[in-house]
């Protein structure tokens, strides 16, 4: 693929290895709304597009055939921007604007890819969430999960930084938008930033769940929090944007929760829409440990934020149980929710494993369990494919008899049972640590406070 100089057009060449297909297919209508012709290379014959249809018919292409076609952006309304977006002097383009791909997808099959880029912009660059093939030149194995899941590359001029943490890669495309402030984040600190959040979420399973991340970190202006929202995908790999404030010192980056809550999704397979309150309720709960584990914040602090979240939840979108706020999620506004909801099955699954085996085992196994099975499977999973996992290597139907009582619940996750179990208690609106046994074991168990933490009047 070869992008022009202002990045305003792209000139695909694709080839097929063997017999070709006979239908290439664009995933999005915008895709073949920008197509321009496409031609058989060795002949230079036109070969036919039903745009409507989103398919050219490359029937008449005979073996190891190459075919070439030019893609033009200014074709984009204005409106629909976001699957082509300029920022500052480089693009982020979704992949399935620009890459047809054979109409029936063999499973397992996987394209090589090639950038040109222009010789006349030198500090051209491409970020991909694919991994690279050895050999001359930068080419990528671009698997079926690019069409079928988001994903994008960003080309043109970025910085680029890899940082290696907790045994994964992260090529870092760092975006500059002149129409905002500068950040003030420095390429130290985000790699301290990086860092340390991947060390956090790899502390989970010895390990982080991939081997290489995209990451693209944009600039959104000024705001309170250093990260204002974070996005991860998994088409073609594993991919992350995180946008962030340019307000925000080297410092608060260190711990804050969206880059862990981001990366703490990659170690659970990609989770069907309407299990929602599975992902992002397991998520957020293993985002507010860790980040307690880790010592980003002490105990005290740790559970503040734990009831705070859950009794938020309870509060909000009442007259929903958590399967029907995870299914009216968007249109309900019912965020909160559907991820403290999650997050309270998930502290309750983990009470009742550690309680039922003594502290042998605990929530930490089973997800690693589901880590080791299924992070990495190229398709969605249902909340009752991950309950099969869990049960079976529970032997028992703990979580799954859990999850029956509180998922359709009339009221809310009732959580305040396990919250006395572990001497969490709600004294005058303050949350109080209760240090008697067994509850203290129990709750320093899951957010691995030192017991010499506790000694220590004042400290944060
Ligand atoms: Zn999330």
């Amino acid at each position: 693929m070869r992008p022009n100089e202002a990045l305003t057009r792209l000139d695909v060449e694709l080839c097929f290895d063997g017999a070709p297909a006979s239908t290439l297919v664009a995933d999005l209508p915008m895709g073949a709304h920008v197509l321009e012709s496409a031609r058989d290379v060795e002949t230079g014959r036109k070969l036919p597009v039903d745009r409507r249809a989103r398919e050219i018919d490359i029937s008449s292409l005979g073996r190891d055939a190459c075919l070439r076609y030019g893609v033009d952006l200014e074709r984009m309304p204005p409106g629909r921007r976001r699957l082509a977006r300029r920022v500052g002097d480089a693009m982020l383009l979704n992949v399935s604007l620009w890459l047809w791909r054979p109409l029936r997808l063999r499973e397992g099959a996987s394209a090589t890819l090639e950038f040109e880029l222009p010789d006349g912009a030198p500090s051209m660059r491409a970020s991909t969430p694919w991994a690279t093939i050895d050999g001359p030149g930068e080419r990528y194995r671009v698997p079926a999960t690019t069409y079928t899941w988001r994903s994008q590359v960003v080309l043109g001029e970025f910085d680029l930084d890899t940082v290696t943490a907790g045994g994964a890669t992260f090529s870092i495309a760092r975006l500059r938008d002149p129409a905002l402030e500068p950040v003030a984040l420095t390429a130290e600190g985000q790699r301290r930033w990086i860092t340390t959040a991947a060390e956090t979420v790899a502390s989970l399973h010895g390990r982080f769940p991939v081997p290489a991340v995209q990451l693209i970190v944009l600039p959104f202006g000024r705001g309170s929090s250093p990260v204002a929202f974070g996005l991860t995908g998994r088409g073609g790999g594993a991919s992350v944007v995180l946008l962030i404030s340019s307000d925000a010192s080297d410092d608060d980056f260190i711990g804050e929760w969206v880059a862990i809550h981001e990366f703490l999704h990659l170690s659970m397979p990609y989770i069907t829409a309407e299990d929602v309150w599975l992902s992002e309720g397991f998520v957020t709960y293993y985002t507010s440990v860790l980040r307690t584990r880790a010592g980003f914040r002490d105990e005290q602090a740790g559970w503040e934020a734990i009831v705070s979240g859950l009794n938020r939840a309870r509060g909000s979108v009442t007259d929903l149980t958590l399967r029907e706020a995870a299914a009216q999620m968007n249109q309900r506004v019912a965020y909160d929710r559907v991820y403290w909801g999650g997050a309270a099955v998930a502290l309750l699954s983990d009470l009742a494993l550690r309680q039922e085996s003594d502290g042998r085992r605990s929530l930490d196994d089973a997800m690693r369990e589901l880590y080791e099975c299924c992070a990495n499977s190229p398709r969605r999973w249902s909340a009752a494919e991950v309950y099969e996992v869990f049960d079976r290597w529970a032997a028992a139907p703990i979580l799954s008899d859990l999850l029956a009582r509180e998922l359709d619940r009339a009221k809310f996750v009732d959580f305040d049972r396990a919250l006395r179990a572990l001497g969490v208690e709600i004294r005058e609106d303050r949350v109080v640590l209760s240090d008697e046994q067994p509850a203290a074991g129990l709750r320093q168990a899951i957010t691995g406070a030192p017991a010499s933490d506790r000694a220590e009047p004042g400290r944060q």
